[in-house]
């Protein structure tokens, strides 16, 4: 699986955090600047008041567990996929020096869900 295919799944996975209603979004403005559609922009608000455009992405889809309410469940069947960090940090500063975003909303929650028990 190539990388914009795992921005794709991991970007549209994050879109149902409730703390950003714009990534994911349909919003479109035909190829121009501002698309929150595919590549999971979100917005924020600075101190300032100036509106900031994050990178907003799951680390992975993975998970053990069966939420009912939730999208990435086990029993769900919809495409999975992982970065590794270093894919991240990757995509992360070519968007910023692309000018995309200004920072980084990682969500890391399914990811310590997959973690092994340390045996002891
Ligand atoms: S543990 Fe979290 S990620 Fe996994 S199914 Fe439940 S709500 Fe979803």
């Amino acid at each position: 699986m190539d990388l914009f295919e795992k921005l794709t799944i991991l970007s549209d996975a994050a879109k149902y955090d409730a703390s950003c209603s714009s990534s994911g979004s349909s919003r479109s403005n035909k190829g121009g600047m501002g698309n929150g559609h595919l590549s999971g922009i979100c917005h924020s608000w600075s101190e300032d008041g100036r509106c900031i455009s994050l990178l907003k992405i799951l680390m992975t889809n993975r998970c053990v567990f069966d939420c009912e309410y939730c999208l990435n469940r086990r029993s769900n069947q919809v495409p999975r996929a992982s970065f590794t960090p270093e894919e991240v940090v990757d995509l992360t500063l070519e968007f910023y020096r692309r000018n995309y975003i200004e920072g980084l909303f990682y969500l890391l929650v399914s990811i310590l869900l997959l973690m092994k028990p340390v045996k002891g």
